[in-house]
């Protein structure tokens, strides 16, 4: 959906530039085809077995996204009061709503037994209980999946990777019994599921294979102990090329978990944010400035780490392209921004044809953990986000002026 005609960025049928010129820079551009194709992807590749795709809220939470995954038929994945409360003005349908996380409020347990949410993943034993109390205050019992610590690696990097025993997520494979008999005797706690997320940018089937694998051992161990699970939920996780990345696709992780899957009388649940929407957003940023220093060249654009932070938080690769192209030379920049941080670039020894000051650039695959970790470091207001479709757009979120970067304050 983004592509270089003539030399010109599109997405979908627009000029990247035209959309650029009306709202301004930094701006977050999504193609919302993409995402739909994105998640008819995913769904169609796993339509063989009964299965519910729980959009990971947090990769990319603004409503109408939100809303166009729903329409789709996704259910959600939220992590807090405020991801529930989003998911519920975005139209999501709370039996189709997980909520994960290992630090749970009373009142964010209140709020979603409130709507009869399809499942509390439960982090540790302490939560188990406290979600117990909260419900029989409540006259209600809580759904839940224990959330399993399966001691994996998924060979990812080490800041999001949450599936081995030293990452705070999940129970420890060793508990996990002790965890399912202690929900039993609970009164307020009905056994729905087991889950698992083990990290993100997945690259390989290989991880979610040994991951189901493991699942469902437990799965006929509990049975055994008469304890029965309905539904079984491998987290997210799949991963996206960034670079030259070549991660497997829907289909292919449904291939290899078909042979494990035959006969059984569950739901799969899957929980994929990176996956379907990453690939769906640019971010446009204007040069503002060139200069050299020693060694290198700085192209000084005008988004920032406040607006894109993957790249300081995680060393994340994000390829950088011409909106409008003019065939010039190209050479080795850092592309960096304006933020008083060192750790404020996008790219570092990035070959590139060498822009001019006020040429537009687009960062790439930005839809996922793009906007949603933004904030106002240096009291920058948050870009705007404009969604496209056909040859329509229209802006689904402000930006932000100066008045929203002190309205809280008092
Ligand atoms: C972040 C997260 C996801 C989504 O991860 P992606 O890599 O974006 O697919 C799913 N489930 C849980 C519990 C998460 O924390």
């Amino acid at each position: 959906m983004f592509k270089t005609i003539k030399n010109s960025l599109y997405v979908e049928g627009v000029k990247v530039e035209e959309i650029a010129e009306k709202f301004g820079t930094p701006l977050y551009l999504y193609s919302q085809t993409q995402m739909i194709e994105n998640f008819k992807k995913f769904d169609l590749a796993f339509s063989f077995f009964p299965h519910l795709i729980c959009y990971a809220l947090k990769a990319n939470s603004n409503l109408t996204i939100a809303k166009t995954l729903r329409q789709e038929g996704a259910g959600s994945d939220i992590v807090s009061g405020g991801e529930l409360y989003r998911a519920l003005l975005a139209g999501f349908n709370p039996k189709k709503i997980v909520f994960s996380g290992v630090g749970k409020t009373k009142d964010e347990m209140r709020a979603a037994l409130k709507k009869n949410i399809l499942a509390f993943n439960v982090e540790s034993l302490e939560e188990l209980k406290v979600l117990n109390s909260v419900a029989k205050a409540m006259g209600k019992k809580a759904p839940i999946a224990i959330r399993v610590n399966p001691d994996v690696d998924a060979g990812t990097h080490r800041h999001i990777t949450t599936g081995k025993a030293e990452n705070k997520f999940g129970i420890h494979k060793k508990f996990i019994f002790e965890a399912y008999k202690t929900a039993q005797s609970l009164k307020n706690i009905s056994i729905q599921g087991i889950q698992a997320h083990i990290g993100s940018q997945i690259t390989s089937t290989a991880p979610f294979v040994t991951l189901l694998k493991t699942l469902l051992n437990y799965v006929d161990e509990l049975a055994k102990a008469g304890i029965k699970i309905s539904h079984l939920d491998v987290g997210g996780g799949l991963g996206i090329c960034y670079d030259n990345e070549n991660p497997p696709s829907p289909q292919e992780l449904s291939k290899a978990f078909i042979p494990h899957l035959k006969g059984r009388n569950l739901t799969l649940l899957f929980e994929p944010g990176r996956f379907l929407v990453g690939n769906t957003g640019i971010l446009v940023t204007k040069v503002l400035y060139r200069k050299k220093s020693g060694t290198k060249t700085f192209i000084i654009v005008d988004a920032a780490m406040n607006d894109l932070a993957r790249p300081a938080l995680y060393d994340a690769y994000h390829e950088i392209v011409p909106v409008a192209s003019k065939n010039g030379t190209k050479k080795k920049v850092d592309v960096v921004g304006p933020i008083c941080e060192s750790g404020d670039y996008f790219a570092r020894n990035r070959t590139l044809e060498i822009p001019e000051q006020n040429d537009l650039l687009a960062i790439k695959n930005t839809g996922a953990y793009g906007f949603a970790m933004s904030s106002q470091y240096n009291s920058r207001p948050r870009s705007a986000e404009v969604l496209v479709k056909g040859k329509k757009y229209s802006v689904i979120r402000r930006r932000e002026n100066f008045l929203d970067l002190v309205c809280h304050e008092q």
